[in-house]
């Protein structure tokens, strides 16, 4: 798989507001942000799409959401709610091909999402 700019953001050749980072995932802010909260968990290993998920990939993809509660408890926002979304290709929204959870906090969010 291509480098995209989120392998970038891992190896800190472009800036990000990196938020939490361990040995398998990093989270960092959104660049444009869709509520007063928005930020990303991705893994460090670069898989594409929800599709290229491998069965070796399990323990990686249930750690984003370890990742995710662990911040959104920290932050404060896990009692009133959140939303965790990863999109999957052209219609599912997706337009960086290294996957990411967007961990959507700070107001109601609305369903369904179009
Ligand atoms: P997708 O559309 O693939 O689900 O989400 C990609 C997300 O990456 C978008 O919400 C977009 O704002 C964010 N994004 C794109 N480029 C950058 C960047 O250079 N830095 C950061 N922090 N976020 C980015």
């Amino acid at each position: 798989m291509s480098d995209t700019l989120f392998s970038k953001i891992i190896n800190r050749e472009i800036p990000a507001d990196i938020l939490y980072e361990d040995d398998q995932a990093l989270a960092f802010s959104d660049i444009n942000p869709q509520a007063p909260v928005h930020f990303l968990v991705i893994p460090k290993k670069p898989i594409a799409t929800i599709n290229d998920i491998e069965p070796e990939d399990r323990e990686v993809i249930g750690h984003l959401y370890l990742v995710a509660a662990k911040l959104a408890k920290e932050m404060g926002f896990a009692e009133e709610g959140y939303r965790a979304v990863m999109n999957c290709n052209p219609y599912g929204g997706q337009t960086v091909y290294h996957i990411h959870l967007h961990v959507l906090a700070g107001k109601p969010m609305g369903w369904p999402p179009y």
